[in-house]
């Protein structure tokens, strides 16, 4: 039985007249049903929904015109064209049908030609109505998930602004859903919130019919602010020309952007401005120099050029702490980590630093009994010791301790006070490495901005740097899944912790201990 043939089913009390025209319908190609009452046809149209249905009217029990009401009143029925069928001709009876809702009439006895040509007709508009309703459902379904895909936040409002749909973004982006606003008034929040400048231009511009966009700080349901790009675009009534129906409003989330160009622009005014020192007073000590080169004796010479070359340091310095910044930001650069072993890099970096420390007559200890295994890049792991090593001997006063310890953090461990910062580990196994010293400390409302760019602490005003190392390390820090905290008190000392996920080949038994 092919499903894709017109169906047709034929409601008549009595046998002879089904069949009979079921045989006029014969070679039609149609699949015919007969049923011979409303009750059974009514029962049929439960499991199946027929191309046509040719309907007599005088039947015992129900009759034609009580079953077409029934049929037009049942959503999944309701538009199956009917054509009702008659013995008796007459106004009233037609008027009768058209009222039930018959879609047409056809009298007893009924020409074959005729009955043929109309319910090819009438199955033949079935189908094209049928296939416009296919057609707009997939159109329908597809500009849904369209809608429900894009990263963009869209609001549709009738002509008065009341909100006729908003999508998944949208209701992320705005904190209302469908039906949270009063008397969902999209223009009037948008009133209400948006810069009335910015309102203003954007009404004069979507009531003249056309397309606005523009970009503004707008405002949450919970009454914070995100900077958008907006697009509005009026669509329009189809039956009255000119005049718009409503409105589609696109609404692109670009606070992260602005904040990072801002960033950007405050960065790159740091940096010039960060250059511009050191180069005038290489500029001004050398040109000195050159001028008084004849008139100054050796030690005169010889401590401008160890000045300049004191300033030439210090860009170099600032020059490489930029590049570091610039290729961490990038974030393209491929990071190779493996298992690297605390207990090598620590001492290696202390010895490092050792003649440093000499120099300002410090003590430089270092505590570590056991292999300390952590996933990560040598390079960058080796940077974060150093800086902070660096920082440690060069912000603590001559005769002063500096002290580099590791440790793995177990639960007991978790609990000690001296690890800044450990309480707020989360949970699991950790690898502790803290550098101590008995330096000049940093005040309580220093602290929170140490680890930002450029940012200097303001006890030192004549030790060299950048303001860049902390917020390098804590970077670096970052990318390998680490924490540092930090705890200090001026005058005191500073203890800068970083906590590192612990690999599990530490089970192993201690080996080179500090
Ligand atoms: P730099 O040392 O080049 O200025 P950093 O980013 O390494 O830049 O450090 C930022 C600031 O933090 C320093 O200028 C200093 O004021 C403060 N600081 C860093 N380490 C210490 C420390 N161990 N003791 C006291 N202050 C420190």
């Amino acid at each position: 039985m092919s499903t894709n043939k017109p169906r047709v089913l034929i409601v008549d009390d009595a046998r002879i007249a089904r069949e009979t025209m079921a045989a006029l319908l014969d070679r039609e190609g149609y699949h015919l049903s007969m049923v011979p009452n409303a009750e059974e046809a009514l029962e049929y149209l439960k499991f199946m929904v027929p191309d046509v249905v040719l309907l007599d009217v005088m039947m015992p029990g129900m009759d034609g015109f009580e079953l077409c009401r029934r049929i037009r009143q049942n959503p999944l029925t309701a538009s199956v064209p009917i054509i009702m069928v008659t013995a008796v001709d007459g106004v009233d009876n037609r008027l009768q049908a058209i009222e039930a809702g018959a879609d047409d009439f056809i009298n007893k006895p009924y020409d074959g030609v005729e009955l043929r040509a109309r319910l090819r007709a009438i199955t033949h508009l079935n189908r094209q109505r049928q296939q416009r309703e296919v057609e707009l459902k997939q159109e329908r379904d597809r500009t849904r998930a369209i809608l429900e895909a894009v990263g963009e936040a869209v609001v549709v409002t009738d002509r008065a602004g009341n909100i006729e749909y908003l999508n998944p973004t949208a209701v992320a982006l705005t904190g209302f859903r469908k039906g949270e606003m009063a008397g969902e008034i999209w223009s009037a929040w948008q009133e209400q919130t948006l810069p009335p400048t910015l309102y203003r231009q954007m009404q004069e511009v979507i009531q003249a019919g056309q397309n606005w966009r523009g970009e503004g700080v707008c405002q949450r349901k919970d009454g914070t602010y995100y900077h958008a790009a907006i697009t509005v675009t009026p669509f329009f009534d189809p039956n009255t020309p000119g005049s718009t129906a409503g409105f589609v409003s696109v609404y692109r989330d670009v606070t992260a952007l602005k904040e990072a160009q801002h960033l950007k622009e405050r960065f790159i005014s740091n940096v010039s401005h960060e250059l511009r020192n050191p180069l005038s007073v290489i500029t001004l000590l050398s040109g000195n120099l050159d001028n008084l080169y004849d008139r100054i004796d050796d030690n005169k010479r010889r401590q401008l050029i160890s000045e300049i070359r004191k300033e030439a340091r210090s860009l170099k310095e600032l020059i490489n702490g930029v590049l570091d910044i610039s290729r961490l930001d990038s974030g393209n650069v491929v990071r190779k980590h493996t298992p690297i072993d605390l207990s090598k890099i620590l001492p290696d970096e202390v010895e490092k630093h050792r003649p440093l420390a000499q120099k300002k007559k410090q003590i430089l200890q270092k505590f570590g009994y056991v292999r300390a295994f952590i996933n990560g890049n040598e390079t960058e792991l080796r940077q974060i010791v150093r800086n902070l090593l660096s920082n440690a001997i060069k912000y603590t006063p001559e005769m002063g301790c500096i002290t580099c310890q590791y440790l793995i953090l177990d639960e007991r461990h978790h609990q000690q006070a001296e690890w800044p910062g450990n309480h707020k580990l989360p949970a699991g196994r950790w690898i502790g490495f803290s550098v101590t010293d008995t330096g000049l400390g940093i005040s309580i409302e220093e602290q929170p901005h140490i680890f930002e760019r450029f940012y200097r602490a303001h006890h030192e005003s004549n030790l060299p740097g950048t303001g860049l190392g902390l917020s390098i390390t804590r970077t670096l820090v970052q990318l390998h899944g680490g924490h540092i905290y930090l705890s200090s008190m001026p005058g005191v000392g500073s203890i800068f912790a970083v906590y590192f996920p612990l690999l599990e080949q530490n089970r192993k038994e201690p080996e080179n201990a500090f």
